[in-house]
């Protein structure tokens, strides 16, 4: 119920007056029905009489007039009321639903999408508005209050002419019912089970359809191991909804038939009730009719009932979404600059695995430090960069902007002042100006600083500002390298105190990674830096290196300190070493002396 007047009060606030034309429809479906039946009982007794030898009377006519204007009107109403359930309760109230949708998942907490109960309530939450569902409650709910209506109106004209025809049409329509109600419910439950096999499918697709993958599925040939797991899921999917189906097509064959079985019976029984002479002709005509209309608002009513709680079921997965709890936002405003960052105590787990990507990590960091956080795969550097910008929350400890919690900062103040390019950052198929100055839209045109941050980048050679880069509308396509250069000075181009870089050059080669990321630190040269890495090459330039294992901060220190210390550092160095051609080593330091 509640689920309904949400619906209700939404449509009403949205499309305020398609819902006022779709319900005066539906008021007038729900009179007209007995009003019919009551014109056309005056209609055929009148023609009775004439035929019986009466003179022509007015009634004759008035109720032939009566019966054109009612007619007529209802027409009109409708062809008015589907433009606006069309176009208004259904297009545009869709539109609205979906941008609930949306907006709601802008405001739910990143963490919540490595969850994947959270991703098969989205995936229904999409199907409701996809399949225009949350409409369609508004729609089918008014159509059946109002068949109830026409039906128990025309029951009442009916019952004035013969009591027998009220259960036999009855009994006729109840197996819609059944039919309705329990069909409804396993197509519901087989749909929600579902979910999780369609977002196989979407993601399996979209491996087909992504340049990227298809070109790896292609070399490596796993391509047709994927395609058959697509169709094996597919086929899948298709039976158990076609099983469904199939019963639901008999079981409405069986309630046709037993309509159509109970309208024939109750010809009869009126022909019979004539023949005897309980009833004149005039009755036998408006009460067949009636007949005929009490059984199609009845088989409308029984349809509608039957549907409304597979399509309830539905709208209950859009506002289950729709209520899942939100990030909470911060009040304060953060300043941009601080003077430390610290990490107390922090624990974190990901919500399918009860192993902790971060134990109990302690560290502080100052402001203009340059910082390599190092570690093998898998060992939490990533996790640590989501929790230092407050994208995760920890499980336990804190993380304080000097002294204060970033959770207190309001997350507009906080990530317009923040700069931070992800491992998996976006591929623009935009302008070379636009891929760099996203970051900072309003400096788009300020050329010169648009080129410095190209060419702290190493960027410099990839195009002119205004060249489409990409090959999707055009444009040059780019090596990943190339894209990732564009990554790193799109980062650079933000102002900021704080940049954070997650790997984004590990596509590069090590020695020309190095190169660009040298120049990354010195056009750093006023921010505090945080570059994650699982490589060695940039160590010997940074004030510092965290050593990441297993969640944990392994050991801390220079390059100089670490490889003294003979510990996981010093093992991953020897391990890398010789990726580093000698005369980098001698450029890295004279750079480093530099500096
Ligand atoms: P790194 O960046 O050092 O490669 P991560 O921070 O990505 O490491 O991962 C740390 C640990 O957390 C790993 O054991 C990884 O399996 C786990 N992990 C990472 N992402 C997820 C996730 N979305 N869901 C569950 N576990 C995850």
């Amino acid at each position: 119920m509640k689920c309904i007047r949400r619906i209700y009060a939404s449509i009403f606030k949205w499309v305020p007056v398609s819902a006022l034309f779709t319900i005066l429809n539906y008021i007038s479906g729900a009179l007209v029905p007995a009003v019919i039946t009551v014109v056309s009982v005056g209609l055929f007794n009148s023609a009775a009489r004439v035929l019986g030898g009466e003179p022509a009377q007015d009634g004759l006519y008035r109720y032939a007039v009566w019966y054109l204007v009612i007619y007529l009107l209802n027409d009109v109403l409708y062809y008015v009321f589907s433009i606006a359930l069309n176009t208004g309760v259904y297009e545009k109230g869709t539109a609205y639903f979906r941008i609930a949708l949306c907006e709601k998942v802008a405001r739910l907490p990143l963490i919540s999408f490595e969850d994947a109960d959270t991703l098969n309530r989205k995936e229904r939450a999409e199907k409701a508005v996809n399949d225009e569902i949350l409409s369609a409650v508004f729609h089918r709910t008014l159509a059946f209050l109002s068949s109830a209506v026409a039906v128990t109106g025309v029951a009442v004209v009916l019952a004035r002419y013969s009591l027998w025809l009220l259960p036999l049409s009855l009994l006729s329509v109840l197996p819609y019912l059944f039919a309705r109600l329990v069909r409804g419910k396993e197509f519901y439950y087989v749909k929600s089970i579902q979910a999780k096999k369609t977002r196989l499918l979407s993601y399996l697709w979209n491996l087909f359809t992504t340049r990227q993958a298809a070109k790896e599925m292609r070399v490596m040939g796993f391509d047709g191991y994927l395609t058959d797991k697509w169709r094996n899921t597919r086929d899948e999917g298709n039976e158990e909804l076609w099983s469904v189906q199939k019963k639901d097509a008999v079981s409405l064959l069986w309630c046709d038939g037993i309509r159509i079985a109970g309208y024939g019976i109750s010809v009869v029984v009126v022909l019979l009730l004539v023949l005897r002479g309980k009833v004149s002709l005039g009755v036998f005509g408006a009460s067949v009719a009636a007949f005929l209309s009490l059984q199609n608002s009845m088989k409308d009513f029984l349809t509608e009932l039957g549907r409304i709680p597979e399509q309830l079921s539905y709208a209950g997965d859009y506002y289950s979404f729709l209520d899942m709890p939100e990030e909470s936002d911060g009040e304060a405003i953060f300043p941009g600059s601080f003077d430390s960052i610290v990490l107390d105590h922090v624990s974190f787990r990901y919500p399918n695995n009860d192993c902790y990507a971060l134990k109990s990590v302690d560290l502080t960091i100052r402001k203009g430090e340059k910082i390599v956080i190092l570690g093998e795969n898998g060992s939490g550097k990533t996790t640590l960069s989501k929790v230092l910008l407050g994208l995760y929350p920890p499980e336990s400890g804190r993380v304080l902007y000097d002294g204060r919690p970033v959770e207190d900062f309001s997350k507009e103040s906080f990530y317009s002042k923040i700069s931070a390019i992800a491992q998996d950052f976006v591929a623009y198929s935009l302008t070379l100006r636009e891929n760099v100055a996203l970051s900072d839209t309003a400096r788009l045109h300020c050329d010169e600083e648009i080129r410095t941050v190209l060419a702290h980048a190493g960027a410099e050679q990839i195009g002119n500002l205004d060249d489409r880069m990409g090959r999707e509308f055009g444009g040059r396509e780019l090596s990943i390298g190339q894209w990732q250069k564009l990554a790193i000075a799109r980062g650079l181009f933000r102002v900021s105190e704080l940049i954070l870089l997650d790997e984004p050059t590990s596509a590069l080669d090590p020695l020309v990674e190095t190169e660009i990321l040298a120049g990354f630190i010195q056009a750093a040269e006023n921010k505090t830096a945080l570059i994650i890495s699982h490589r060695v090459g940039l160590c010997k330039l940074a004030d510092r290196i965290i050593v990441m294992k297993n969640g944990e901060i392994a050991e801390t220190g220079t390059h100089d300190d670490l490889i003294k210390a003979s510990g996981e550092y010093a093992r991953l160095y020897k391990a890398q070493e010789m990726w580093y051609h000698p005369d980098f080593k001698s450029t890295a330091t004279s750079r480093n002396a530099a500096k």
